[in-house]
């Protein structure tokens, strides 16, 4: 049953506080730890929604921690941007808001305790020398370095951070168990030197921790009881649990693993995100093809359906790959309650009404969302010329089409009259440039005075005389393969070309004039359009479908 929504980690804590002992009288309190080197993306979304759905849940605490241990590619800009987006999606921190980075100096103490408790040293293999010691499942590693006498390494990671050594020289390696059959036991690497500038320390530190190393103590320090993270790190929870026994923390978090959220028809790597922006495959992070959550945001997505989809996907420890047309029916039944109505034409075609008079015009009131009545009504206007849909005519039609053609059937223009196609007038390249009708004035409202049955479609339209020009911008999948990372092929090999299609001429209700983001419509029989929050100005409206009328989606 897609509704029923199940979470296994509710149910360990549920045990944890049944079976009181660490965990008695606890405030539940998680932390989300993203990587300061991309935006977030609809992955992200789902932990986020773990995590302080999981605080929320039990009226506890989440943590926000940018996870900057690793110096390379970090940034202010993506620091900016995740905290945007979390608040966007309805999460908010509080005060709680940390740096990993900011612990390095207590991480460096831990490290020399483990040192002197005889459980750490300093190693000097080589990365080549370190894989050939490494042993294999059935062969335990040798490090010629272990028994290196206590002081010695003491004197030696001092001179580590004080950077007389160059990168990859030493490395500071715990000392757990060199036959291990879990290789994240056998002697892990818990320091290496790397003369980098970091983005928040500076050149304070030459030396980095492993996150390996890092994370159990970042969520010690703050106090995390559960610290909740994706499935890769399952065969590293005993790593953990040695750091958090043998280092003198104030917590002893737990680490439970649930599985990624993959998407079809896209990629969640951020490195592959990011080679699409720096390729110009893409507008940027916040293209509307992009799974990140400001491309989402631009594409018309709100907050309460992405939440809906992460609520509804359940938490469990088996990998799946969610399809995209779920994300999809998950927003289509939001914006079905809150998005107006209106009518725009994307492909335009001039209308004549030619027995209509010209000069004369009238406006209807038109009901803004059937599915709201709180919603009210609008008023729109009516004159001899209008704009329609190009494809709601055909000069010669095809079987079973029920629209506009020459002595065709009657047809609806909604919520005004019923007209009779009675011809077209053409360029001198054969592309119809105006099509011709009769109305009936007695079918005011589109319901004929006599009763009789309308036998052609409903068809939407807009008043050219008050009509405001758009840009609309039409989106597919990014890719044209549901899995864009299987097997050995490039992912940049499978990427549509048709994803974007751009409609320059669009005409749209006059009331649409002044719409700013994150304004949504449902355009009559188009689907759902958002105002675009970069490109849309007043004089250059540019709105987004973000999702077709149509659900593919089956349950
Ligand atoms: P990526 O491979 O996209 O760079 P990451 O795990 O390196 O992902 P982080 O910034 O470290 O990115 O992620 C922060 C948190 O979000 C982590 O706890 C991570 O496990 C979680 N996360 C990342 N991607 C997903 C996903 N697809 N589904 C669920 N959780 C995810
Ligand atoms: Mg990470
Ligand atoms: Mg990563």
């Amino acid at each position: 049953n897609p509704t029923m929504t199940q979470n296994f980690i509710h149910d360990f804590i549920d045990e944890d506080i049944a079976q009181g002992g660490q965990f008695q009288g606890m405030t539940v309190h998680t932390r989300f730890p993203p990587e300061p080197n991309g935006y977030l993306h609809i992955g992200h979304a789902k932990a986020i929604f773990v995590d302080f759905g999981t605080a929320e849940k039990y009226g506890g605490l989440c943590n926000l921690r940018m996870d900057d241990t690793n110096p390379t590619k970090e940034d202010v800009e993506y620091v900016e941007a995740i905290q945007e987006d979390i608040h966007w999606l309805g999460y908010d921190w509080g005060d709680r808001f940390y740096f990993a980075s900011d612990y390095f100096e207590q991480m460096y103490e831990y490290a020399v305790e483990l040192i002197k408790k005889g459980l750490a040293y300093v190693c000097e293999l080589t990365p080549e020398q370190f894989k050939e010691y490494r042993g294999d499942v059935n062969t335990p590693a040798r490090s010629p370095w272990r028994d290196r006498p206590i002081e010695e390494s003491l004197d030696l990671f001092a001179r580590m951070r004080a950077g007389e050594f160059p990168n990859g020289k030493y490395t500071l390696r715990a000392k757990i168990d060199l036959a291990s059959g879990n290789f994240n036991m056998r002697d892990p690497v818990i320091y290496r030197i790397n003369h980098m500038h970091h983005h928040r320390q500076g050149d304070k530190w030459c030396i980095y921790p492993m996150y390996d190393y890092a994370h159990p103590l970042e969520d010690a320090l703050e106090g995390i009881t559960h610290s909740l993270c994706t499935l890769e790190f399952e065969d590293h929870r005993p790593l953990y649990d040695w750091v958090i026994a043998n280092c003198d923390v104030p917590a002893k978090p737990r680490q439970i693993e649930f599985a990624r959220l993959g998407i079809n028809y896209t990629v969640m790597s951020k490195r592959k995100l990011r080679q699409l922006v720096e390729e110009n495959r893409v507008s940027g992070w916040d293209d509307p093809r992009m799974p990140t959550i400001c491309g989402l945001r631009r594409r018309g997505y709100t907050p309460r359906a992405i939440r809906n989809f992460s609520e509804r996907n359940g938490v469990s420890k088996a990998a799946s790959t969610v399809e995209f047309a779920f994300l999809e029916h998950c927003l289509r039944e939001d914006l079905n309650l809150t998005a107006q109505r209106v009518m725009a034409v994307l492909r335009p075609v001039k209308l004549t009404i030619t027995n209509y008079p010209e000069g004369q015009s009238e406006t209807f009131s038109v009901e803004n969302n059937p599915n709201d009545p709180e919603a009210g009504s609008r008023e729109i206007t009516f004159s001899r010329n209008l704009y329609v849909e190009a494809e709601d005519f055909l000069e010669t039609p095809v079987p079973k089409y029920k629209r506009l053609y020459p002595d065709g059937p009657e047809c609806r223009l909604k919520g005004a009259y019923l007209i009779k196609c009675t011809g077209c007038a053409k360029d001198e390249n054969g592309n119809v440039t105006e099509i011709f009708a009769t109305y009936d004035p007695e079918s005011r409202g589109g319901d004929p005075a006599d009763g009789r049955k309308v036998k052609g479609a409903t068809i939407h339209w807009v008043d050219a005389a008050t009509a405001v020009d758009a840009e609309v911008r039409l989106y597919d999948n990014l890719f044209t393969d549901a899995d864009p990372d299987a097997g050995d092929k490039n992912f940049l090999d499978c990427l549509n070309p048709n994803s974007l299609e751009v409609l320059p001429n669009a005409k749209v209700e006059a009331g649409l004039a002044g719409v700013e983001a994150p304004a949504s419509f449902q355009f009559l029989r188009q689907g759902y359009f958002c105002v675009d929050n970069k490109d849309s100005a007043p004089g250059h409206l540019v709105f987004n479908r973000s999702v077709s009328l149509k659900d593919s989606f089956k349950f």
